[in-house]
């Protein structure tokens, strides 16, 4: 007897009864952000701000590596330093070089001015930067692994009345951006030349050590790597307990001194608002003398985390193996920038939308409505579209809902006419116009020259 063959399943079928498999949605990583169109207007404003700036003050833009040798911020930052200890993003490459992505702008600055012979240019030499750090942190609201830092840095410039002016300038960045004098605070204070930071740490590791019994064990560890750092860190999660703690104000020899004062004289003769921090130290390697915070003030007027910060760094070319180049610089973090604008509902400047909507019937109507569309972009009229819909109703919503003047309706009739169909959206009324005309006519309806 004949076997049965077995009639395989029609394709379709299979197709159809075949498990589907599921995949694992792509995710972003932890700490990280998109910015999307609907905060497109606040960067914007952030760079307009930022370049007119530097325009105004003379800076050139610069442009660095998102990867850096390891070692530029190990010598620079420093050792004891979170970013370097245990923020950076390293790994040995394929090659076996020590890299990271950078967590910070101006040892790369310092660099790329040695590596460039920036010294031998009339100085000072001024840039700045807006670009993406890295630092793998504990996200939180307004901490992120990856983020945003502007700055402005100015290299081959000494003595008291530079300091004032990046203050300065940071200051006007706030307001220019459109935050009011007192939705943010200047927080400044001097660490002073070497010579008076050493003996101002040796006083302050003797002052942590009779308080260790306020001291975690991640705390005491700090106090033998870098106590300034550990400073910084207990003013602001239990000042109560450290109040007395010896100010370096105290311990700045004649010289720092004198560079402090001349930096205030010239704050005050400008109107520069600051208030003095005695306990503000920052703890990056590279800074000495003045060194300073921007703080927003929520609307109960409590200070958030700071928006930006800078000092003076005249030892970081040195350490880098170039010439003894005194600098001062800045850098606000973008992504804090923008939620001190939020909070405060600073208005930004409405971007002109189209005035326009290019709308199609059939494919004759289609290819027609886009020849006309590049006519408009090339004459500079903006126009929205949307090419993928066939329905005339779906393009008439569209339109309505992005609220339009004129919807222009290019259909089969039209193609054959030579014309457009001009459909007023508040009234209703349509008007035939001639397609070589339309861009003149529109120009002139919308009252652009
Ligand atoms: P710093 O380089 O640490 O002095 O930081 C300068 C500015 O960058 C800060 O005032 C913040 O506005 C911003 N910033 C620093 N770290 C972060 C971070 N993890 N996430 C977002 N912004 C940051």
């Amino acid at each position: 007897m004949p076997r049965k063959r077995k009639t395989p399943a029609p394709a379709a079928d299979a197709a159809t009864t075949a498990p589907k498999r599921t995949r694992k949605r792509a995710q972003l990583l932890k700490g990280f952000k998109d910015v999307l169109p609907k905060d497109e207007q606040y960067w914007d404003h952030v760079n307009r701000v930022i370049g007119k700036a530097a325009s105004q003050y003379g800076y050139g833009k610069i442009q660095t590596p998102v990867l850096e040798d390891a070692g530029l911020f190990v010598r620079t930052v420093g050792k004891g330093t979170d970013i370097v200890s245990k923020e950076m993003f390293r790994f040995i490459d394929q090659g076996g070089d020590d890299i990271c992505l950078r967590p910070e702008e101006t040892a790369p600055v310092v660099r790329a001015y040695i590596e460039h012979g920036m010294q031998n240019l009339p100085q000072p030499v001024k840039l700045y930067y807006h670009l993406p750090m890295f630092r793998r942190e504990n996200p939180q609201a307004g901490r992120l692994r990856g983020f945003y830092q502007f700055g402005f840095e100015i290299l081959g410039a000494g003595g008291p009345v530079v300091d004032a002016q990046m203050i300065l300038i940071a200051h006007n960045i706030c307001l220019d951006a459109g935050l009011k004098p007192g939705e943010v605070t200047v927080q400044i204070n001097s660490i002073g030349n070497e010579t008076s930071r050493e003996e101002y740490i040796k006083e302050l590791t003797n002052y942590f050590r009779s308080k260790r019994k306020y001291l975690t064990a991640e705390e005491k560890k700090r106090l033998t790597k870098n106590p300034l750092r550990l400073l910084d860190a207990l003013m602001t999660s239990k000042r109560e307990y450290f109040e007395d703690a010896p100010q370096i104000l105290d311990w700045l020899d004649e010289e720092s001194k004198n560079h402090f004062m001349g930096v205030l004289e010239v704050l005050d003769a400008l109107e520069v608002p600051y208030v003095l921090n005695p306990f503000l130290v920052r703890g990056l390697d590279y800074y000495s003398h003045t060194v300073f915070e921007i703080w927003p003030t929520d609307k109960e007027g409590k200070s958030q985390s700071a928006i930006g910060s800078g000092g003076r760094y005249d030892g970081l070319a040195e350490i880098l193996g170039g010439q003894e180049t005194p600098a001062c610089g800045f850098a606000f973090g973008t992504e804090r920038l923008i939620l001190a604008l939020k909070e405060h509902e600073v208005k930004l400047k409405a971007k002109k939308m189209p005035e326009i909507f290019l709308a199609q019937i059939g494919q004759q109507g289609k290819v027609q409505a886009m020849k006309l569309f590049e006519k408009f972009r090339k004459e500079g009229v903006g126009a929205y579209e949307n090419f993928s819909k066939d329905s005339l109703k779906a393009q008439l919503d569209q339109a309505n809902k992005l609220g339009v003047k004129y919807t222009l309706i290019v259909g089969q009739k039209e193609v054959l006419d030579g014309t457009v169909l001009v459909r007023d959206m508040e009234s209703g009324v349509q008007e035939i116009i001639n397609s070589d005309k339309v861009t003149s006519e529109m120009r002139k309806k919308l009252g652009s020259k």
